[in-house]
């Protein structure tokens, strides 16, 4: 038989044991790094500082072996835990075995779930007004006027680009979640890959002025990659050099091979995309692949942006073991730096 102190610290889950008269007799390390000021022959009270707790534990020693208690407590440092407990027999008396469950990182996934919903909900009501707006309007005596009816719908097309660029971005961010862990067994050559998203961005590129320069290295051995996953990497970084640039300037693409470069220790394939447009201030960089973050809301909105862009490169890049690293100088331009493991 083992000794329920052996017992207790072989679980990973916060145990306190207390005895009769309510005195902790036994703690494992778990429980010792969620509450510290824990030790031996504390009285539950000091410890949950709640009467109610000690209460339940007292009414589970009663109430038998098999009853179990649910209680929700906040611990001082806001920490908010799920209580269990159960009553055992050591030898003549009667011990309570007191299990807490770390409710924070739930609490955590509820609070980004709800503001999630809320961002989305935002970004669709926006649109979704103006459209009904407009069609409110055109039922109207605006209705009749040839050029007025133009202009209306071709803000109601926008508009409604705008929400099926929302919802596609949304359905790509989902399955690219999905499949963050999943391993690749596919393999991409990395020339292939820059041609082909410079072929599918090209148009864009032309109508608004831009030119787009390629500099890839010869001979680029091929990487274990996702080609779709890749070929949405490339186009959304180009897009926004494109987007976030002004009239005749050029976008440079590099690809090289690098090995401790300061960002990304080991062999890698390091795609640059770099614009000389507005760049972006130093505070901003660390939250642009936040789901919804936009320097500029209005800005991005004008240009069918969502803000979902670099949230899905993100996610598509650790779904490879890459990184996005981040280089930007207000004034001066931005280089967003894709690096990809070699193997
Ligand atoms: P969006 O749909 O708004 O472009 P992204 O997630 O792709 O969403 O980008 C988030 C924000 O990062 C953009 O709204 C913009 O403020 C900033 N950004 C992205 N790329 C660039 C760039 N090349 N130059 C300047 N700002 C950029």
């Amino acid at each position: 038989m083992y000794e329920i102190e052996e017992l207790i610290d072989a679980i990973g889950v916060p145990i306190l044991v207390f005895d009769r008269s309510l005195t902790l007799k036994y703690y494992n390390d778990a429980a010792k790094t969620l509450i510290p000021s824990v030790k031996k022959n504390l009285a539950a009270e000091s410890i949950f500082n709640d009467k109610k707790i000690s209460t339940q534990i007292l009414r589970c020693l009663d109430m038998g072996q098999t009853e179990f208690m649910r209680i929700r407590y906040k611990i001082d440092n806001g920490t908010e835990l799920a209580v269990n407990m159960k009553s055992l027999h050591e030898n003549n008396s009667k011990i309570a075995i007191v299990a807490l469950n770390d409710l924070s990182p739930l609490s955590e996934a509820k609070t980004m779930r709800s503001d999630f919903v809320a961002n989305v909900s935002h970004e669709i009501r926006s649109p979704l007004t103006s459209i009904s707006g407009f069609i409110e309007t055109l039922q109207g005596p605006a209705g009749d006027d040839i050029e007025k009816r133009n202009r209306f719908l071709s803000v109601v097309a926008k508009e409604t680009d705008r929400m099926k660029n929302l919802v596609t971005d949304l359905l790509s961010l989902s399955l690219v979640e999905a499949k963050e862990k999943r391993a690749i067994n596919t393999s991409v050559n990395p020339e292939l890959l820059i041609r082909m998203a410079l072929q599918t961005t090209m148009p864009l590129a032309k109508a608004v002025k831009k030119n787009i320069k390629l500099n890839i290295d010869a001979n680029l051995p091929d990487i274990i990659g996702n080609q779709e996953n890749l070929h949405r990497v490339l186009i959304n970084l180009i897009e926004n050099a494109i987007n976030y640039s002004s009239e005749g300037e050029t976008i440079r693409i590099n690809a090289t091979l690098t090995e401790n470069d300061n960002e990304f220790s080991a062999p890698a394939l390091r795609i640059s995309i770099r614009d000389r447009g507005e760049g972006i201030h130093q505070d901003e960089i660390p939250r642009l692949t936040e789901r919804f973050y936009r320097v500029d809301k209005s800005r991005s909105r004008n240009m069918g942006g969502t803000g979902l862009g670099l949230a899905i490169v993100k996610h598509i890049l650790v779904r490879h073991k890459g990184i996005l690293s981040i280089d930007s100088a207000l004034g001066e331009g931005s280089n967003f730096n894709v690096y990809l493991p070699l193997t």
